[in-house]
């Protein structure tokens, strides 16, 4: 066992290698250990791409301020290291009286989250800004976008690298044992088992994380770790109909936000799609149910009458990792080192769903700042 790091990061999504660049610093040996052949082949490269602004959150939860600081590093990243994104600005859309009481809400939770630039428009308004849209009122977002997340993880790759983190791919962590000054890692990476030490382990295993919790022996039953899959479909939108909105278009979101509601967001091409959907599933899986078309058509054609039913082409899919149980309320992202369960040093990143790709540079401030407090610097 002739290796020994400072911090090992499990997982090289989107969060992982904000955490990763976060933390590098010279004489500081940080690696990232990733069982794919690459960086971000799971939730981070199967989502809307939309850089929240704060709205949908409960106050003072870690979602709500993670989101709002990130939308505001996430722009500033985009500009200055030249990463695609568009700030395009969204509505969320009212289409009855009953719902403009449930917008109301959100624009208050909104204000309260620190959310930027929110205002209700009226019925005029919205066809003023929007003439394609129906609706009787709606939330205007102007902090919302969408970015390149392939490109933001490039971007915190080599910022990573720079720092002199390495990022070893094709290698998946099967054990975690705490040890007198830290913990042994044992890692297969298809040559056969290594181990080596570690002073900091950061879970950032996205969908697996407590299956990475559980190695470390963490009761995950009893800290309320277990991650329930819930699937999002997204369906693409033909027929030229990309050109008939300029903004993202969300509805106002289910009961106990489960998800966002099925929304029109697109890509930096401009291509429009909708979704996502929410299936819980008990196994990952990727396939888009044709047979969901349907579902989407009347999910959406109340507040865009111009979407026809033959414009819908299934796309693609997502997983959420999710705390929230089928029918349960809303959970917080779980963020925390491990000491009062005898774990010091390790850091667990559970539940991490939307917002997820918005915060994830807030997100790596603050396990900096945990794990400056553990090395005590
Ligand atoms: C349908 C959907 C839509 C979304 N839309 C948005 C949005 O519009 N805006 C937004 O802000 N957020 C959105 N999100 C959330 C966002 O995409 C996620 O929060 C974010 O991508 C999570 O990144 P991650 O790094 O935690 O997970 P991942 O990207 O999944 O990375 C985890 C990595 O850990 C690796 N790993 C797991 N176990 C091990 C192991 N034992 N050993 C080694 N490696 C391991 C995996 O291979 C994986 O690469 C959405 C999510 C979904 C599912």
């Amino acid at each position: 066992m002739s290796y020994r790091g400072d911090i090992a990061v499990i997982g090289a999504g989107v969060v992982g290698l904000a955490i990763a660049a976060q933390v590098a610093r010279e004489h500081r040996e940080v690696y990232v250990l990733e069982k794919n052949e690459t960086f971000g082949q799971e939730i981070s490269s199967r989502h809307s791409g939309v850089i929240h602004c704060g709205i949908y959150y409960p106050e003072g939860s870690l979602k709500a301020k993670m989101c709002v600081a990130g939308n505001h590093i996430l722009y500033e990243l985009c500009e200055r290291y030249g990463i695609g994104h568009r700030r395009l600005g969204k509505l969320i859309v009212a289409t009855s009286d009953e719902e403009i009481g449930e917008l109301q809400i959100l624009l208050e939770r909104g204000l309260r989250n620190g959310a930027e630039g929110l205002r209700i428009l009226s019925k005029r308004e919205i066809k003023e800004l929007e003439p394609n849209v129906e609706g009787v009122a709606a939330i205007l977002s102007p902090a919302t976008g969408v970015i390149d997340s392939h490109a933001l993880m490039k971007y915190f790759i080599a910022k990573a690298m720079d720092g002199g983190v390495q990022i070893a791919y094709h290698t998946k962590v099967v054990g975690i044992e705490k040890v007198a000054d830290g913990y042994k890692v044992t890692v297969e990476d298809g040559t056969g088992n290594f181990c080596f030490i570690t002073r900091i382990v950061i879970n950032c295993a996205g969908l697996h994380c407590d299956k990475v919790a559980e190695l470390a022996g963490i009761d995950i039953a009893k800290a309320g770790y277990q991650l329930h899959y819930c699937k999002g479909e997204y369906f693409s939108v033909g027929s030229g109909k990309n050109t008939l909105v300029k903004r993202l278009i969300f509805p106002v979101p289910p009961p106990k936000l489960t998800g966002v509601g099925i929304h029109v967001t697109f890509d930096l091409e401009g291509r429009m799609r909708l979704g996502p959907s929410i299936h819980y599933v008990d196994s990952i899986d990727y396939a888009v149910d044709n047979q969901h078309k349907q579902f989407f058509y009347d999910s959406v054609r109340r507040f865009l009458p111009f979407i026809e039913y033959d414009d819908l082409e299934p796309e693609m899919a997502g997983m959420r990792p999710k705390l929230q149980e089928p029918g349960g309320d809303i959970k917080d992202f779980v963020i925390r080192d491990e000491s009062d369960k005898g774990l010091p040093g390790f850091i667990d990143l559970i539940g991490i769903e939307s917002p997820g790709l918005t915060a994830a540079p807030a997100v790596a401030e603050y396990v900096a700042s945990l794990v400056g407090e553990l090395l005590r610097e």
